[in-house]
């Protein structure tokens, strides 16, 4: 293997785009969760400030860059981070591919020896990627062809296609590894994607540094950091005069925003929701140990606020959620649960459960499934534990056998099946105010509720991103059907 150069701090230099003498083009793929997604779209968008031209994942000539944005959350995200890299060099040898992530920042050994990688990029250089690959290029263009007696670099030959005609242009030579990989704060501007043109998500937050026994993601993204307030409601303003009707928070734990500035949570919601075109506001995930009493008692002054809570539960046994370090007891996450019905009686809870987590006996999953129906949850996902290198709960005893977790998974997703049904059935013969996105079938429109009940109802007007009244008549399918009122 050619590691020419392990930098653990990065110099930034200033890159203009004269100093790209043509365009290159840039793809990117994204493997793993929502906030990889954004990340993704952020550093697409760098890339076009820096003058590179981007096109598709999918699009032939290949590109001549190709970020891969990786995943290690579980061993499935990063296998397939590995595959997506190993299909890319055999489609464009020549390209410099990236890997980019939370996989990068973790194990950044690992990706450099991959064939075909020239540059492995950690979270904690989101926002100086266009750079060190604009600096990488101008520093390794040549028109060779790779060093084919470089082993590590070579293709699998069996497999391996035609060459593609590549354009006669300068081509970086993907020899020279670069490893970025440095220890800085982020500072993360305002970032966004956007659903269908009527849910918007705004990231306002990254990072974690709660430390859950099996999870990565404090190794691989750093501590918290919040987008400051001002920033936010810049980027949300736009949104909505973009037409957004509805702007989702969201970030790795939002409920750590504000442990980096002087700012807090309920600040920056209250904020946004002032905003006058806006006419929802939805938080994504929040850790239950975080929701107080004041919490929500300020929340509930907010009319536009979505009556849709997700707490991750984890487990329903006080003796795996201390295993877990997740920092509060069934007895806790059962009063906060009954605190949010009080405030927002019509609301919906939903949750996250890991199962098979080391040494869970049947009788801590047979808590897990009693607690789960107690708690009434609109909707549980469930997850089966997955040891994770580099985590401290791989290293613990009485792991659990694939079958057992398995077994697990299907009698906990069909308690959630069921408790999804009896959460819908509650609002047959309701009128709810639906924001229609989607248009499946002529005439046929669907959209979700405050709640995040999916409605289905027909109308011959054009209802994308439109708020409308429905009265429900029936629970199928997993959605309810209804009639517009209005
Ligand atoms: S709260 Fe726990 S599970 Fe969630 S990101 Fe942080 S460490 Fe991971």
């Amino acid at each position: 293997m050619n590691i020419t150069k392990i930098a653990t701090k990065i110099a930034p230099k200033i890159v203009t785009r004269a100093k790209i003498k043509r365009k290159y083009s840039v793809a990117a793929v994204t493997v793993g969760c929502k906030v990889n997604q954004y990340d993704t779209s952020t550093i697409l968008a760098s890339f076009e400030k820096f003058g590179f031209c981007i096109q598709n994942f999918a699009d032939f000539p290949p590109a001549d860059i190709y970020i891969v944005n990786t995943c290690t959350v579980t061993n499935i995200g990063s296998k397939k981070s590995r595959q997506l890299i190993g299909k890319i060099y055999k489609k464009a040898p020549n390209a410099v591919i990236v890997a980019y992530g939370c996989y990068a920042q973790v194990q950044p050994q690992q990706l450099a020896e991959l064939s075909g990688v020239s540059l492995v990029i950690g979270t904690q250089d989101k926002h100086k990627v266009a750079e060190i690959v604009t600096d990488f290029i101008s520093n390794n263009k040549t028109n060779k062809k790779p060093d084919k007696a470089d082993k590590s670099n070579e293709p699998d030959k069996s497999n391996e296609p035609n060459e593609p005609d590549k354009p006669n242009k300068e081509t970086p030579n993907r020899q020279n590894k670069t490893i970025k990989h440095a220890q800085q704060p982020l500072n993360a501007p305002q970032s966004s994607i956007k659903n269908n043109r009527t849910r918007a998500y705004l990231k306002v937050q990254d990072g974690c540094d709660s430390y859950c026994t099996y999870c990565i993601v404090p190794y691989a993204r750093g501590k918290p950091t919040s987008i400051p307030i001002k920033a936010a409601l810049k980027e949300a303003k736009t949104l909505t005069k973009n037409g957004y009707k509805e702007i989702v928070l969201t970030g790795v734990q939002i409920s750590a925003y504000g442990k980096d500035t002087t700012e807090t949570l309920l600040e920056l919601i209250s904020c946004i929701h002032n905003i006058p075109q806006l006419e929802r506001l939805r938080l994504s995930s929040m850790n239950p140990a975080t929701i107080t009493d004041d919490f929500l008692q300020e929340l509930a002054k907010l009319p536009k606020l979505c009556q849709h809570f997700h707490l991750s539960l984890q487990s329903g046994s006080n003796r795996i959620l201390a295993k877990m370090n997740r920092h509060y007891t069934t007895e806790q996450f059962a009063h906060i649960a009954a605190n949010i019905q009080r405030y927002f009686p019509q609301s919906a809870i939903t949750t996250d459960v890991i199962v098979g987590f080391p040494g869970e006996t049947d009788e801590d999953f047979a808590d897990t499934v009693q607690f789960v129906e107690n708690i009434g949850f609109f909707r549980v996902h469930v997850f089966a534990y997955s040891p994770k290198i580099g985590t401290k709960a791989a290293t613990f005893a009485n792991q659990i056998s694939n079958r057992t977790k398995e077994h697990r998974s299907k009698i906990l997703r069909a308690t959630s099946a069921k408790l999804t049904e009896q959460f819908y059935t509650k609002y047959i013969g309701q009128t709810l105010p639906v924001l229609f996105e989607t248009n499946p079938a002529a005439k046929i429109w669907e959209g979700l509720t405050s709640q995040y009940l999916t409605v289905r109802a027909t109308s011959t007007e054009n209802l994308n991103n439109q708020i409308k009244l429905v009265k429900t008549t029936k629970f199928s399918n997993n959605m309810l059907l209804g009639n517009i009122t209005e």
